[in-house]
């Protein structure tokens, strides 16, 4: 299973915010949709970095809570590894276990085309292995 097929399940629609917002607009964004990481872009929509809720938790114990008021562009992650759509699944479980964060922009050369959570791949994961029994329970019943 690869990547276009997580896609085409969740849909490709990104959280995105510019580098001159504040913490607390990415909490504005995070809490009511649930999500756990922001990509940020810049002026033409390239990837400028990542943030996630784990950024904002050390910036507050860093800063206290005037961390709020700090800006993306301060805290967030530059470095940003990224997947494409024919990306497998087993190779997106080993990036994020190496590099120990649970999300993976999706770019291609037209941009940002969607991102992946470790929650999407233990949900796509599941509805394999479920796949995977039923058929041998089948064979079994049927052998
Ligand atoms: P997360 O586990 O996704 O909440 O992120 C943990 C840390 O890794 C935070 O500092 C994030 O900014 C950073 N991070 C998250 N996703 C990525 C990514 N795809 N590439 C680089 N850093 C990331």
């Amino acid at each position: 299973m690869n990547v276009a097929s997580i896609l085409k399940s969740k849909g490709r629609a990104v959280t995105t915010l510019r580098p001159n917002a504040t913490l607390l607009d990415v909490t504005k964004k995070l809490g009511p949709k649930k999500i756990g990481a922001v990509v940020v872009v810049g002026e033409n929509g390239q990837v400028a970095g990542i943030i996630s809720e784990r950024d904002i938790i050390r910036a507050i114990s860093e800063h206290g809570a005037s961390a709020l008021g700090m800006t993306v562009s301060e805290v967030m992650t530059r470095s940003v590894v990224a997947c494409h759509e024919t990306s497998q699944i087993d190779e997106l479980m080993e990036i994020m276990t190496n590099g120990r964060f649970r999300h993976l922009p999706v770019i291609e050369d037209d941009g940002l085309v969607g991102i992946v959570s470790i929650g999407d791949i233990v949900k796509h994961r599941v509805a394999e292995v479920q796949m995977e029994v039923s058929a041998m329970r089948n064979y079994l019943a049927t052998g």
